[in-house]
């Protein structure tokens, strides 16, 4: 099948693994990096006629994506990264990375954003899941996202008009894909300040988180009232290995690949863990990160 003219790499059996940050997965049967909106359109149209299965990604760092690759069309927004200042706001396509947004804001003198500096996805994935850290949420900074419905159309929606909770939106429910969204952030903040704020918090992370090791940040969510890292480490399952998928011994909320661990391998830790804190404390541990299986 002829694949369509589109300005963007297309790739054909790519490895899922440098697509992700877990560095998981077997081969995915196309990948393709869309240049703009118009290149998605194009692509997104092409799989809809032919009936080809489609799975967007950001930078991958808050999914597992399966052993036995993927078929069909992987498509990969970090290209999609346009950026527009214009006054205390900023107009950012879906792949624009949100470290370096973060980054960028805080040498402005522009707060608001000091929150996300050690969160290594993008910025449309960050507003669906609502993407969050020491107190802060993207979710409270968005003006306004142009969204490509599941139908097939381009619509903006308002920040207001859109229910934020913990690492949750509705754009999820509604199964909307972020496009570019306009980030309202706050002026007046001292550059260097700003700096040295994210500097402490980047350093709390590198104490606190596996950063050596690939791994796809929590597993998951806390339960209302608890923490989960806590309740698996109570739990005794730090260092807990499942062929080369180990519970971090740094953070029990954090699955490390410590070789060439399989999606497999993870799942299997996944389970365990949900059943044991089941028993023992009789609460269920939901997932916050996204398994992917077609
Ligand atoms: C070391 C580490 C630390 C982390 N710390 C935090 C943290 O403090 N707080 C936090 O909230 N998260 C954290 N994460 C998780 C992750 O970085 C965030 O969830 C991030 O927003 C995911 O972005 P991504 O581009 O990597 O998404 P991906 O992993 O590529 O995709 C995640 C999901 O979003 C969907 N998606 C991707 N792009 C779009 C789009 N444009 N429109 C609609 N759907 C889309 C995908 O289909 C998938 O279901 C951490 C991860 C790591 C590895």
């Amino acid at each position: 099948m002829n694949l369509p003219q589109v300005k963007g790499r297309l790739e054909k059996d790519y490895f899922l693994n440098k697509l992700n940050t877990w560095r998981i997965g077997g081969q995915a049967e196309n990948v393709f990096w869309p240049e703009d909106i118009n290149d998605l359109q194009i692509m997104l149209n092409w799989c809809k006629k032919n009936s080809i299965p489609i799975v967007l990604l950001g930078r991958g760092s808050n999914v597992l994506l399966p052993d036995r690759g993927l078929e069909g069309m992987v498509i990969v927004t970090t290209k999609m990264d346009s950026i527009f200042w214009n006054g205390d706001s900023v107009q950012v396509g879906a792949g624009y990375s949100l470290i370096r947004l973060a980054t960028e804001a805080g040498f402005k003198g522009f707060q608001g954003l000091e929150f996300a500096c050690g969160i290594p996805g993008t910025i449309g994935a960050a507003i669906v899941i609502n993407a969050g850290a020491h107190g802060g949420e993207i979710g409270s900074l968005v003006e306004d996202v142009r969204v490509l419905t599941p139908e097939g159309k381009i619509v903006v929606l308002n920040g207001e008009d859109i229910e934020f909770s913990y690492r949750h939106s509705s754009l999820a429910q509604i199964r909307c894909w972020v496009l570019e969204s306009t980030i309202r952030l706050k002026p007046g903040g001292n550059s260097s300040d700003i700096k040295e704020v994210m500097k402490t918090l980047q350093h709390k992370r590198r104490q606190t988180q596996p950063l050596e090791y690939p791994n796809a940040g929590s597993i998951f969510r806390n339960p209302p009232g608890y923490s989960a890292g806590q309740l698996i480490e109570q739990a005794g399952w730090k260092g807990y290995r499942v062929g080369e998928a180990e519970v971090s011994e740094k953070h029990a909320n954090f699955i490390v690949n410590k070789g060439n661990a399989k999606a497999d391998d993870v799942l299997e830790l996944i389970r365990i863990i949900q059943q044991d804190i089941k028993n023992k404390y009789g609460l269920v541990l939901e997932k916050e990160i996204k398994i992917i299986n077609s």
